[in-house]
């Protein structure tokens, strides 16, 4: 039987259709929602992110705060700046798009964001409701994560779930997201000896690291979920060929464009032994972008309560 293909798009059509009543009876009745957005410098990454969080944005009727300081700004004008998005009243959630420029302490920004407008859920308290599994705004991409996994029916409770990864942003409060739903948890990272067979013992097998194809067959147990959140261009024409041999269209769209995107998933074995996963493209991403929304829609109604 095939895998299921867990499509991030058409999840992120629902909630973004969940939250439109809302952004509409808000504007309609006090104001429209604001999120802050600010992108430090001209790191084109960064500048892709901001762009289609700007467009979903634009296209909910949730007003878009842009913020564009240049790449010498330092920790000081940074944190006037995040000062002054604190005090403004239309502003509803802050997100500041990581990385930052070396010379400013992130930190210390993380920290000035006011909790009760961190769209991002990466405030400390914020992370420290999150562990206490006390209501806040959760990060985004685990929080979209879990919202597929609920919305395909996917049960979590009483299952081993593997995530490979242990950043503040994903692999942790992934974690925690599923742990809180009463799945038996285990956190992989560089260190961990053996990856493979701690990947086979998963139900759910949520792969957050940031290498191409990383795991391969040998790591995925017959009949799991797997979930790739690893987002990697590659350019390399001998690992296209290795990784999408099988995948004609990709291969194609490589010779064109002479990059293509792959997740830290093999995708061909991904497709072939699971009995569910999240492509990439068209997986994970989606969803980020989705919680994000959901998350300002959430503070505004606090604010305008
Ligand atoms: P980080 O680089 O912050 O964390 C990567 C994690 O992977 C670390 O915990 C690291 O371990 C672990 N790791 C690295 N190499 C290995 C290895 N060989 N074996 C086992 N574990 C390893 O990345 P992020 O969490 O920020 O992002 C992970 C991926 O997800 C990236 O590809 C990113 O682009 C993507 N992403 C996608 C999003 C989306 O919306 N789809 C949103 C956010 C991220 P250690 O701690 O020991 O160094």
């Amino acid at each position: 039987m095939s895998a299921l293909i867990l499509d991030g798009r058409k999840i992120n059509e629902q909630i973004l259709a969940e939250l439109k009543p809302r952004i509409d009876s808000l504007t309609r009745n006090r104001r429209a929602p604001g999120l802050a957005v600010v992108l430090v410098g001209d790191n084109p990454a960064s500048e892709i992110y901001v762009r289609s969080k700007v467009k979903a944005c634009q296209d909910l009727g949730i007003r878009g705060f842009q913020q564009t300081p240049p790449a010498s700004i330092t920790t000081a004008e940074l944190l006037e700046l995040i000062e002054s998005l604190n005090r403004n009243e239309d502003v509803d959630g802050i997100l500041v798009q990581m990385p930052l420029p070396k010379q400013v302490d992130a930190p210390r920004i993380l920290l000035a964001v006011d909790p009760a407008k961190d769209a991002d859920g990466f405030h400390p308290l914020n992370v420290g409701n999150l562990v206490t599994n006390r209501p806040a705004p959760r990060p985004c991409t685990p929080a979209g994560i879990m919202q597929m996994l609920k919305r395909y029916g996917i049960r979590v409770e009483g299952k081993r779930a593997v995530v490979v990864g242990r950043s503040d942003i994903v692999g942790k409060p992934m974690a925690l997201l599923l742990l809180h739903e009463n799945a038996t948890v285990t956190i992989c990272h560089s260190k961990t000896p053996d990856l493979a067979s701690e990947c086979r013992r998963a139900d759910i097998l949520i792969a957050a690291i940031g290498r191409p194809a990383l795991l391969t067959r040998d790591f995925i147990h017959p009949g799991a979920v797997v979930v790739d959140v690893g987002m990697n261009r590659i350019t390399d024409e001998t690992e296209a060929n290795r990784i999408f041999a099988h995948d004609e269209k990709r291969l194609a769209a490589f010779a064109k464009n002479g990059r293509v995107l792959v997740g830290d998933v093999d995708p061909r074995a991904m497709a072939e032994i699971s009995s569910a996963y999240t492509p990439v493209p068209g997986g994970v991403g989606p969803l980020t972008i989705a919680m994000l929304m959901s998350n300002t829609v959430s503070l505004a109604e606090q604010h305008l309560a």
